[in-house]
């Protein structure tokens, strides 16, 4: 029956009884029906390339045959029973996991959404420092519940009511559009074609920055923070990176204060900026505690906290923690496979060759265009900014970015949007892409480009 519903009669259903959110992401909204890797097919068999990856999500491609042979061998078994049972799929991907993060981390708490992880870090940064105040920067996304809400600050999903008692939010280090900086102090290989001459003293930005965020710490709660709160690189913000060193410094300065420092990896980890598997570790910092959701099940909701067992200790002397269907053996066997397809399709070492191949001719285009302001970002987590122009900054006005948006999906290329203003283009497809899909990306985006310069030439 689902098969055969127009178009029309879906739009109706949405608009009765689901979330308004998918309306706002294209002017018209796909209706899809099949994945395939990095393809996903509508209803009337058109072809899309998925550069966004159902948000920085389906990490090793839609509709993976391992990770579905894994999910289908699960199935017939055991599919559900709650972590107060012992199951090998839940044994055996701790130990899968933990593999691949850095003493101490090694003690994981299994859930099922981005959003639940960082409500239990939360919980956690307090119960091991029994101070109060988590510190996160402005545009950051955290989560939508609640609790996170308190740490995520876009706009977009501020709601008004109360919510996140506590916490405090510090400025973004954002070189390009922050006060300090230009966009070469950051680490991008897009740095090396065009240095940004219109903003001097770039090398001190990171100091300017780390004066704003001791500011922010001195007049915290009895001078004491419980947590703060990072992303390797922002997501929703629009791919914003950090001055080089920033993260190392503030973390610092957090542990003198008694605080832990949480490295949101949700949108970074498994392998996707491509010189590390973890984005803390491009920052060269030791996170106390890891949250990471998304790519870590393809796409199939889980989501997981990775800490020390000194902080799960912490935790363990306020509450037993619990939650029904986090480590699920379902789950679990999908984490599993998701690894292993990492690994054997060297997954990683593909986001680094083929994001910074992308990155490089990215830039060409942005020193083509003044309506290109930025192309940021690692491995396979890019970001290009939308300006009116260059000099100015100013950025491109939403309904303008909106077009182009459209105008790339209905030439077969699927990006997301990001930042407060919506203005950057956000780039994260699967991690199995190849060149010449990157080279057909590339050319969609340039002739949406040139398409929007006759529009406005008129
Ligand atoms: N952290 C980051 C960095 C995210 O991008 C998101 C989701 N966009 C979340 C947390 C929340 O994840 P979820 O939607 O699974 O709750």
């Amino acid at each position: 029956k689902y098969q055969s519903l127009a178009y029309n009669h879906i739009l109706e259903i949405h608009k009765k009884h689901l979330s308004p959110v998918a309306t706002a992401f294209f002017q018209k909204p796909l209706l899809l029906h099949q994945g395939h890797m990095e393809w996903l097919f509508d209803s009337e068999g058109n072809r899309y390339l998925d550069f966004f990856s159902g948000i920085v999500t389906v990490g090793v491609g839609h509709c993976h045959p391992k990770v579905n042979a894994a999910a289908q061998k699960q199935l017939s078994r055991l599919w559900h029973t709650s972590s107060v049972f012992f199951h090998p799929p839940m044994h055996t991907y701790a130990e899968q996991l933990s593999a691949l993060l850095p003493e101490p981390l090694k003690v994981i708490f299994l859930v099922n959404s981005g959003s639940e992880a960082n409500d239990l870090a939360m919980q956690m940064a307090r119960a091991h420092s029994n101070n109060t105040d988590i510190i996160s920067f402005r545009g950051a996304y955290h989560g939508c519940s609640p609790y996170t809400l308190g740490m995520t600050n876009v706009m977009a999903y501020k709601t008004g009511l109360s919510s996140g008692m506590g916490c405090r939010s510090t400025m973004c280090p954002d070189v390009f559009r922050g006060p300090w900086g230009g966009s070469y102090c950051r680490d991008s290989p897009a740095q090396t074609i065009r240095k940004c001459s219109c903003v001097p003293d770039c090398c001190q930005a990171k100091e300017q920055y780390i004066e704003q965020f001791k500011d922010t710490l001195n007049t915290s709660v009895a001078k004491s923070v419980a947590g703060f709160f990072a992303e390797p690189i922002q997501g929703v913000n629009g791919i914003v990176q950090y001055p080089k060193g920033f993260l190392k410094e503030a973390f610092k300065l957090v542990r003198e204060r008694g605080g832990v420092c949480i490295a949101d990896e949700v949108q970074t980890g498994f392998g996707r900026l491509g010189s590390h598997f973890w984005g803390f570790q491009t920052h060269d910092v030791m996170p106390d505690i890891v949250t990471m959701a998304k790519g870590i099940g393809n796409g199939f909701p889980m989501a997981a906290v990775v800490t020390t067992p000194e902080i799960a200790r912490s935790l363990a002397k306020r509450l037993l923690h619990f939650n029904t269907f986090g480590g699920n053996p379902l789950a679990c066997a999908i984490g599993s496979a998701v690894l292993e397809v990492i690994e054997e399709e060297k997954l990683q070492e593909n986001c680094q060759e083929v994001g910074t191949y992308m990155l490089l001719k990215l830039a060409k285009l942005r020193d083509e265009f003044d309506i290109v302001g930025d192309v940021r970002g690692k491995g396979l987590m890019i970001g290009i900014e939308m300006v009116q122009d260059k000099m100015s900054r100013q950025p491109l006005p939403p309904q303008e970015v909106s077009q182009i948006h459209e105008d790339c999906k209905n030439m077969g290329l699927i990006v997301g949007r990001g930042g407060i203003f919506s203005q950057t283009f956000r780039i994260a497809p699967p991690m199995c892409i190849t060149k010449p899909e990157v080279d057909f990306a590339v050319e969609v985006f340039r002739s949406a480009l040139i398409q929007h310069m006759e529009r406005r030439a008129k």
